[in-house]
């Protein structure tokens, strides 16, 4: 059995181009005791991946290069050597980038029950779902009617983060690049503030005029002019979930934090970052909550769909251009 999976040769300098990525194929050794090989069905690209092509170990190792690239995936047994699974199960794990996948089986998770696509569980069910929760619930401590301001708002992430905070009362603002996510986030009942082409003055401004009492809790998925822009919009006691900051990401060199940050002592605020693996024991909670609600349709979750595993470095790419709205997947 042949597997065709992507490798990198190098480590990116800034923003990575598309022929950093290779397309390689090779045959699969024999399945050994223990193993399973599964037939993915669909790859999840997130922008974690980029910190992981550096060469450098943060809180996850960094990808070896010449090695197959790893991400979330689900798909189909096709083979078994291991006695918790059988071919034909419906399985998640994380040997995406790639076509045939052959892992130990104490990599892989059976998918749960649930009446949603499979491809759920890479984004409004699974880890970026699990994020939005973690995020507003255990790090920012969202009350009722809390007022909450959250960047890359039609993100996989952000998308689930501003329903969540809708949900519970009080302004949500989000932050989005085009028109066509400004539209969608209006139609969830949020107030939408672009930043494209906006300094960080400018868009303070705009969400002042968005929610002139300020913020109780910024969900912070982008970094530079977001981050100074929400500083400025703090209300006392504010608090920030540090989820992510996307626009540095392909940085070559560090650039100044905000100037404004004193606000966090005028404003008696906590900014707290979080990786939401090590929340994972809440994910069982987050889809007892969830779960029916994606199911019945009454969360609205948005995908981006791109075909073909040749599509994967694209799809990983567009993340950095705003290509996507909701999950960024890729369908096999
Ligand atoms: P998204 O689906 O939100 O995709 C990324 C989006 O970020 C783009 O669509 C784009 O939207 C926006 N973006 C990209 N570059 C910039 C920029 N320079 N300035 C402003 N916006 C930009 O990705 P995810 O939902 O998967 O991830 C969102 C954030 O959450 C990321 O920072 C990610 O690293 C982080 N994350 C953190 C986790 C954790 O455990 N801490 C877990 C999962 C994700 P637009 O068109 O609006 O610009």
């Amino acid at each position: 059995m042949q597997s065709r999976y992507f490798t990198i040769h190098d480590h990116p300098q800034g923003m990575p181009k598309r022929d950093l990525f290779k397309l390689e194929e090779r045959e699969l050794p024999e399945l050994q005791d223990g193993e399973v090989r599964i037939r993915n069905s669909w790859l999840s690209v997130d922008p974690y991946m980029r910190g992981r092509m550096d060469g450098v170990t943060t809180y996850i190792d960094p990808f070896e290069l010449g090695k197959p690239l790893e991400g979330a995936a689900v798909g189909e047994v096709i083979e078994s050597r291991n006695s918790r699974f059988k071919e034909g199960d419906k399985v998640r794990h994380m040997g995406g980038w790639r076509d045939v996948a052959q892992l130990p089986g104490d990599q892989v998770e059976a998918l749960p029950e649930f009446d949603v696509p499979e491809q759920a569980y890479l984004g409004v069910l699974g880890m970026p779902g699990t994020t939005a929760w973690v995020g507003l619930n255990i790090i920012a401590e969202m009350k009722d009617g809390d007022n909450v301001l959250v960047s890359a708002a039609s993100g996989a992430v952000g998308s689930l983060a501003v329903q969540l905070a809708k949900a519970k009362g009080g302004t949500v603002v989000g932050i989005a690049g085009d028109q066509k996510k400004l539209d969608w986030l209006e139609s969830q009942g949020i107030k939408a503030v672009s930043y494209k082409g906006k300094g960080a003055k400018q868009l303070s401004e705009d969400l002042k005029a968005a929610c002139p009492e300020g913020f109780d809790v910024y969900f912070e998925n982008v970094g530079g002019d977001c981050l100074e822009a929400a500083l400025n919009n703090l209300r006392v006691g504010a608090r920030i979930a540090v989820c992510g900051m996307i626009s540095r990401y392909n940085d070559q060199t560090p650039s100044a934090g905000p100037g404004n940050l004193a606000m966090i002592l005028i404003r008696r605020a906590r900014m707290q970052g979080f990786i939401v693996f090590d929340h994972w024991e809440h994910h069982g909670d987050f889809l007892k909550e969830f779960a029916s609600r994606v199911a019945s349709g009454e969360i609205d979750y948005q995908e981006t769909v791109e075909e073909g595993l040749e599509q994967t470095p694209d799809a990983f790419l567009k993340l950095f251009e705003g290509g996507n709205q909701g999950k960024m997947l890729v369908k096999l």
